[in-house]
């Protein structure tokens, strides 16, 4: 049996060239993203946060720069 909460629901991508450091990702979903020296988003973890969480945080991103496929069927979620 697999651990339903353990299991992640999305693969994280993001594209730094889009990516501005404008940080709503890590406000929403700080243990999912933090920005590195050069002020870009960066994945701690792809599970860090809950999945509606890692949701909003790429929906948040006003450069539509965090994407997220989705683990089960492989498809591209957002943007
Ligand atoms: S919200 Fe988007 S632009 Fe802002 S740091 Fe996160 S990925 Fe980069």
């Amino acid at each position: 049996m697999e651990d339903k909460n353990k299991s992640k629901k999305y693969k994280i991508k993001i594209d730094r060239n889009l990516c501005i450091g404008a940080a709503s990702c890590v406000a929403l979903a700080m243990k999912t993203f933090a920005l590195d020296s050069e002020n870009k988003a960066v994945i701690l973890e792809e599970d860090g946060d809950d999945a509606e969480a890692i949701k909003l945080a790429a929906e948040s991103c006003p450069t539509k720069a965090i994407i997220l496929e989705n683990t089960e069927t492989g498809e591209q979620e957002y943007p």
